[in-house]
């Protein structure tokens, strides 16, 4: 199968991947750094960053390159780049955007192998910026330097070995597991102040700014090969990759090296307002593609910055549960059952305890209490309560994870209590999520967890969450990818017949070419023929048997809202009075309309109604959108999206993650309906869509689902072709 992919940057990325890995090196890796622009001026960038690299203990040799001043913060300073004797590797660029360029040049002549420009004024200010950016990224080019930036806070990496602290954050991050990527520079700041306060430590932190040169791509293939990073968050506004970024990031997240993403996105992008006149163009917004990009790539998506550390502290300290049961320890019934019916709602279950287990518990705990989940050890439980049922949960088989949950009462021992929880978690290998609910009383506590790497959460539910979110991520580690199917389209045919349609001005395809393109595919078509009297149409009867009779005309896009549809036409007799009343009411109703004759159809038999659609965008490449027809897609928007191309599984869970799914599963006593058929079809699109980037968008509405084993059929499609939106 061909897989034509979108937009050249991402082929240019793919050819120097090795390239990128190398320069980045000089970014996070370096043995020298010149700040240019380095000053002495109280509150200026070039002082903050400068003095970074210094208190930071940066343990490489630093310059500081000012025109003017002799020295920065008593070190000695350089005029230029080119009057530094020794070697430099990485150079900090803070000088205003027109001079930039220069610098660069400088740079690569000085030998450098990366920069990092934290000016504004570029693209983010308009044409004159944008220019001024591309300048940037050429003689970042010409030297074979990488850039981050411009428009960025910088970059830090707590790895002692560099201690490099690039950026004019005002406070340094700790040393810790979490890589951090943001695409706004003032988040990074307010992110670094709320981690310092709950002890939250990170391996890499990188404001990526405007993007010119390194993007996330390049920049989650390096934290993955970082052996301090454990987990990866990004703030995102707008990615510019396609599928590109999610084949390469599905290898991230994948398999036995798996780092675990979470992305929070915001802000709305260009894609959502692409022009639309198919039903799949209108129900794909912005929103939906990122989902789909997300989701596709194995990154979970939280929906709120604190949801971003949620998930990260659990993931950077605990073990990922190898299955979905857990235990539920509490002091108090409440909690414990919030913390219960959210458990559920996450995909968990509740662990059955062993026999073992419950008669540990039964002779620790008073009779009042519940052995079995979730343990109530009672509010007047004390420190050695606690351990007796902690120690009997973890040890138990039949359990993966624990939430462990402490309300302040006034016989609980707060502190002592959870100095029992890193030593037993840590040795049991299990995920330990703890919530210590409260402010004030267990605030010492909480500093204590959070000191030794427990994942502490005011409410139970969110570490109900972000333990759901960790066994979310050690399922998609050991998913199963099912093989592409083996399809033998014919390309060609389907070229020609696109090529064709171009060449003769015509961009909107109904269901006449368009069934030829599908049938080219291998979809399900039905026998029909394009009729310009009544005496062939009742011919055509005659031949396929019952029919569907359906206006043709360029001008009547939704035939059956102009009276232009007739179905059930069962012989000739029939056939000539349908071919007259469809052809005098659309002159009716639609005057202008030019009328090229009478689709004759063979009727579909019974079945469930599904929409199965494509919507392309410029930056991604083709969208993928199913859902089951009627209200389900007008009222209810029930739909799923995808980002071409898909596998088999994929279409499976496309198909299995519409609410009403269970419509075709054979829900309530009715007819389970061929959906390996309906896979096979979502696949033959994603192969159609991939191949020919001249379809813009693609509406399948209705194919027809018929029961298990009797396939699907195609009875209505409409394309619209549009070269602009190939790149
Ligand atoms: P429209 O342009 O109004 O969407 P369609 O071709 O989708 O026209 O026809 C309207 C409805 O008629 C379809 O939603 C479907 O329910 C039914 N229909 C159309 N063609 C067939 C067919 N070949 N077999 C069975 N039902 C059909
Ligand atoms: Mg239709």
């Amino acid at each position: 199968m061909i897989i034509r992919e979108q937009g050249s940057e991402c082929v240019e990325n793919d050819v120097t991947s090795g390239a990128i890995a190398k320069s980045l090196k000089a970014i996070f890796e370096p043995s020298s750094v010149a700040v240019v622009g380095a000053s002495q001026r109280e509150g200026s960038v070039g002082k903050a960053v400068f003095k970074n690299l210094l208190d930071g203990e940066f343990t490489g040799v630093l310059y500081p390159v000012n025109v003017k001043a002799k020295s920065v913060c008593g070190v000695k300073a350089y005029p230029k780049l080119a009057d530094i004797d020794g070697d430099v590797d990485l150079v900090v660029i803070i000088v205003p955007a027109p001079m930039s360029a220069g610098v660069v040049r400088e740079a690569g002549e000085k030998g450098a192998r990366g920069v990092i420009v934290i000016s504004a004024g570029f693209r983010e200010v308009g044409r004159e910026g944008l220019a001024l950016e591309e300048e940037l990224t050429a003689v970042c080019h010409e030297y074979k330097m990488s850039l981050v930036g411009p428009n960025c806070l910088g970059v830090i990496n707590t790895d002692p070995v560099y201690n490099l602290n690039a950026s004019f954050a005002r406070r340094p991050p700790l040393p810790g597991h979490i890589g951090f990527i943001s695409q706004s520079g003032a988040l990074c700041t307010a992110v670094l102040d709320y981690a310092a306060r709950k002890n939250i430590g990170f391996s890499k932190f990188i404001s990526v700014g405007n993007k010119a040169d390194i993007d996330e791509l390049a920049l989650l293939r390096y934290l993955h090969n970082d052996p301090q990073t454990k987990v990866i968050m990004m703030y995102v506004e707008d990615l510019r990759h396609g599928f590109k970024f999610i084949e390469t990031v599905r290898e991230i997240t994948g398999g036995e090296n798996s780092t675990p993403i979470i992305a929070v996105k915001s802000g709305r992008t260009a894609a959502g307002a692409a022009a639309v006149s198919s039903h799949t163009g209108s129900l794909a917004g912005s929103e939906a593609i990122y989902d789909a990009i997300f989701h596709q790539s194995g990154i979970y998506r939280a929906q709120a910055i604190s949801h971003l550390f949620d998930y990260a502290i659990a993931f950077a300290s605990q073990p990922l549960p190898k299955s979905n049961r857990m235990a539920i320890i509490t002091n108090a019934g409440g909690p414990g059952i919030i913390a219960t019916d959210i458990t559920m709602n996450v995909g968990l279950t509740l662990a059955k305890f062993s026999t073992d287990t419950e008669e540990a518990l039964a002779s620790a705990l008073p009779p009042t209490a519940n052995i079995h989940n979730p343990v109530d050890v009672i509010g007047d439980a004390g420190v050695e309560r606690y351990r007796a049922a902690f120690d009997a949960v973890l040890r138990d088989e039949n359990v993966d994870g624990v939430i462990f949950i402490l309300t302040p009462q006034s016989m609980t021992d707060i502190y002592a209590t959870a100095q029992i929880i890193p030593d037993l978690a840590r040795k049991s290998g299990k995920p330990v999520l703890t919530s210590f609910m409260g402010e004030v009383d267990v605030r010492q506590a909480i500093d204590f967890l959070e000191e030794n790497h427990m994942p502490h959460y005011h409410f139970p539910e969110i570490a109900a969450r972000a333990m759901g979110a960790m066994y979310m991520h050690s399922k998609w580690i050991r998913r199963q990818h099912l093989t592409e199917i083996d399809v033998k389209p014919d390309c060609d045919l389907a070229r020609e017949l696109i090529t064709e349609a171009l060449q003769k001005g015509k961009t909107y395809l109904g269901e006449v070419e368009g069934n030829q393109i599908l049938a080219a595919y291998g979809f399900p078509v039905l026998p029909a023929k394009l009729t310009t009297s009544p005496a062939e149409a009742a011919a055509a009867v005659e031949e396929f048997g019952t029919a569907v009779f359906k206006i043709v005309s360029p001008q009547v896009v939704h035939k059956s809202d102009l009276g232009g549809v007739k179905v059930g036409v069962k012989d000739s007799v029939e056939a000539v009075a349908a071919f007259n009343d469809i052809v005098n009411t659309i002159k009716e109703n639609a005057p202008d309309a030019d009328i090229e004759g009478v689709y004759v159809q063979q009727m579909a038999p019974k079945g469930v109604e599904v929409i199965l659609g494509i919507n392309r965008y410029k930056t991604f490449g083709p969208l993928l959108m199913f859902g089951l027809g009627g209200i389900f897609v007008e009222i209810f928007k029930d739909v799923s999206f995808r980002l071409a191309p898909i596998r088999h599984n994929a279409a499976r869970a496309m198909i299995r993650s519409t609410k009403a799914y269970p419509m075709l599963s054979g829900a309530r006593g009715s007819e389970p309906c061929d959906t390996d058929e309906l896979e096979r079809c979502l696949t033959l699109l994603s192969n159609l869509a991939t191949d020919n980037p001249e379809i813009a968008e693609l509406d399948i509405n209705p194919l027809i689902v018929h029961p298990e084993g009797q396939g699907c059929s195609v009875a209505d499609c409409r394309i619209l072709l549009d070269l602009e939106r190939v790149k």
